[in-house]
């Protein structure tokens, strides 16, 4: 077996968060290349964690942006980087969940490859509380408050949040500062996403970065670039009853981001055929 295109090269991270913990080992072992954090990235002028779920391009083009960061500081042809978003989903207003995005790039191939996991194991909270309310250490217990981080924000005004507080009256204090403070008596206390004060998301960018490795860990059958996996599902299993397709995954197509070159492979489950069922036709037949 010839060795990966990566082995021995140093891959850049560009992170202020500790990331590479969970990064560097996936791609140490299925790569042989070294994850190193670039020096003197400031990451967080792309955006930090706010509450609020951006759009899921968005984050995309900025964890793009954020990875190529790296290249400014570091004499390397590839670069990751992540970005995560938690908050309250849509339908359920009150069930955190998150999701996380890592790029890759490498600017001499000119590959651009994205993987994504969502989760809705997350301690993610928000809460609000005015100056002296009770419930605070409650809640700080709910969020795993110390081994988990938090901030506080006053509620008029969030362009200042208080960051590293270590113990529970720390905590109290900055409730009542902040709040104090705000046009309308509150403080938000937030748990502090940044992965090197939260260990469910530290956990959740290790299968990210093992997702991630994997995929560069196949190479293109006709270019030799890395990264060659799943691109495409094409629907249309055709009905087992009357051939007509219906919404099923008749294939799955793999394909190379750097030359283009596809290929069409059959559903891993080995079905050629979708059950009656699943046909709209069959279904507007029997009524
Ligand atoms: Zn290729
Ligand atoms: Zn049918």
């Amino acid at each position: 077996m010839s060795k990966h295109p990566y082995a021995g090269t140093r891959i850049g991270l560009a992170t202020i968060h500790s990331k590479e913990r969970a990064i560097a080992p996936p791609f140490r072992r299925l790569l042989g290349a070294e994850v190193v954090a670039a020096p003197d990235v400031d990451t967080d002028t792309l955006g930090t964690f706010s509450g609020e779920v951006p759009r899921p391009d968005a984050l995309v083009e900025t964890c793009l942006l954020k990875a190529e960061l790296a290249f400014a500081t570091m004499d390397v042809d590839c670069a990751i980087a992540s970005e995560g978003s938690y908050g309250p989903i849509d339908r359920l207003p009150f069930l955190p969940s998150g999701v996380e995005i890592m790029a890759f790039v490498d600017r001499r191939r000119g590959l651009r490859l994205i993987e994504t996991l969502s989760t809705h194991r997350t301690n993610w909270r928000l809460m609000q509380f005015g100056a002296g309310e009770p419930g605070v250490p409650e809640a700080l217990a709910a969020m795993g408050f110390p081994e988990y981080g938090v901030f506080v924000i006053c509620g008029s005004d969030s362009s200042r949040p208080i960051k590293g507080l270590a113990s529970v009256e720390e905590v109290i204090s900055a409730i009542d500062q902040e709040a104090r403070r705000s046009e309308d008596g509150k403080a938000i206390l937030i748990s502090d996403m940044r992965a090197h004060r939260n260990p469910a998301r530290m956990k959740i960018l290790r299968a990210l970065a093992w997702k991630l490795a994997k995929r560069l860990s196949m190479l293109c059958p006709r270019c030799g670039s890395p990264g060659f996996g799943h691109v495409d599902s094409r629907r249309g299993l055709p009905c087992e009853h009357c051939g007509e397709p219906t919404h099923w995954i008749d294939f799955e197509i793999d394909g190379c981001a750097v030359c283009g070159h596809a290929v069409a492979r059959p559903r891993a489950d080995g079905r050629r055929t979708a059950p009656r069922s699943a046909c709209r036709a069959c279904r507007t037949c029997r009524i």
